[in-house]
């Protein structure tokens, strides 16, 4: 395809895929209209624990792509350090069990392949990172120094500042919103409740958990995995954690204006779905994930949730990312992932360029949309 035939782009979806989907390509010259079906940031990336790393066990593919990943997000972080809502303060990690032999294994993993990793104890953990209650911490953990976070509805809003300026066109709340096709078989436009029929060369679906039931009707098969969870945020508080803690009762990280947010899985089973399709829990529940996460913490301070948050939360059927344009559907291109806090900045790039000069980029090779057909 010739460089910039797909000149005027429709981003379906206004988490955080689909925004920086959006400014990538209205930085290569594109037009593009951003359309969501309420309002931005009110999916996964509005609660979103976004935790950036490459920790653990995964493909070298998808391994090299989240590195990838978080070197944009050190260019952005250098571009100005001062900003409170994206921090480089490392990660902790230990795994229940009380030999440490997974948590040693992990170690062992992560330097084989030169991911920055060093055991830490109780008594060594403070010259690590500061503001851990050492006697909550396992006798085997791992300090992950090139780790960070960053708080999604923040950088969206960074990230809208420059589709604003740029020329982009947004429109919110408008409904559930579907892909049309030619009669070639062609993506041509999206069709929206609010705004009707919005004409397009190509079309991204960046809906997050609702990615398969976007392409479905389209006859595209993406197997979903995703699981209902929350996110808790405290209100503020004094404390001085900068890493970001995954242990087996709580996940932790420092959220702009001194407060905490909380995220893990063992209450998923408490969570309740009601007949209009909203997500509950029981708030006790949600006070004894307080207190896993306070134990966590110099000094147990007494957390209060200032609010918690229920949904979905995207994940392929297969656990890895989803990227690229539909083989049978050409002009429309899916990006729906795992970890997408982790993988915003360089999907977007990266799905961008590809829309845009017709060009395959290697680095996405692993993670097409058509291996569900094959499966
Ligand atoms: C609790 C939790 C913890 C997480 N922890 C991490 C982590 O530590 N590290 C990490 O990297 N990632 C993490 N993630 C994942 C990461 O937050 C998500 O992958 C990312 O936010 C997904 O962004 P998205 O744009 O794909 O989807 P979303 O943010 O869900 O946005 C999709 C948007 O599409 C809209 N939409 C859906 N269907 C339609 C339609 N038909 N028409 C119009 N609009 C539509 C929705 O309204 C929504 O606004 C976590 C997520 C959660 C929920």
């Amino acid at each position: 395809m010739p460089e910039n035939q797909n000149r005027h782009v429709v981003v379906l979806g206004g988490g955080v895929i689909g925004v920086s989907t959006a400014v990538h390509l209205l930085r290569a010259g594109a037009d593009v209209t951003l359309v969501t079906e309420g309002e931005l940031a009110s999916g996964a990336s509005g609660r979103s624990l976004s935790w950036l790393n490459s920790a653990g066990t995964r493909s070298s593919e998808y391994h090299a792509l989240r590195m990838a990943g978080i070197d944009r997000y050190r260019t952005l972080f250098a571009q100005d350090p001062s900003r409170e809502w994206l921090r480089f303060g490392g990660g902790v990690y230990w795994d229940k069990g009380d030999d440490g032999g997974a948590t040693l294994g992990r170690h062992e993993y992560e330097r084989a392949h030169a991911y920055d990793s060093h055991l830490v104890a109780p008594a060594t953990v403070a010259d690590f990172t500061p503001g851990l209650n050492r006697e909550a911490l396992a006798e085997t953990a791992v300090f992950n120094p090139g780790e960070g976070w960053v708080s999604l509805p923040h950088l969206i809003e960074h990230l809208m500042g420059e589709f604003t300026r740029r020329g982009g066109v947004l429109k919110s709340n408008v409904g559930a919103a579907r892909v049309e096709v030619d009669d070639a078989g062609r993506a041509s436009a999206v069709v929206t409740p609010a705004f009707g029929t919005l004409a397009a060369d190509a079309v991204v679906v960046a809906c997050g958990a609702q990615t398969p039931d976007v392409v479905g009707p389209l006859g595209v098969r993406i197997d979903n995995g995703s699981p209902v969870s929350m996110l808790v945020v405290t209100e503020p508080l004094e404390h001085s954690v900068k890493a970001v803690l995954n242990t087996p009762r709580a996940a932790i990280r420092p959220n702009p204006g001194s407060t905490i947010a909380i995220d893990h899985d063992w209450y998923e089973e408490h969570i309740v779905r009601d007949a209009s399709g909203a997500y509950s829990i029981p708030e006790p529940v949600v006070d004894e994930l307080l207190e896993e996460a306070s134990r966590l913490l110099e000094g147990t301070p007494r957390l209060k949730a200032d609010s918690w948050k229920l949904g979905l939360k995207p994940i392929p059927g297969d656990g890895e990312p989803v990227f690229g344009e539909l083989e049978k559907v050409p002009g429309c291109y899916a990006a729906f992932t795992h970890s997408g806090a982790t993988l915003a900045l360089i999907a977007g790039e990266l799905i961008a360029g590809e829309i845009l000069s017709g060009a395959r980029h290697p680095m996405l090779a692993t993670f097409r949309p058509e291996r569900f057909d094959q499966s």
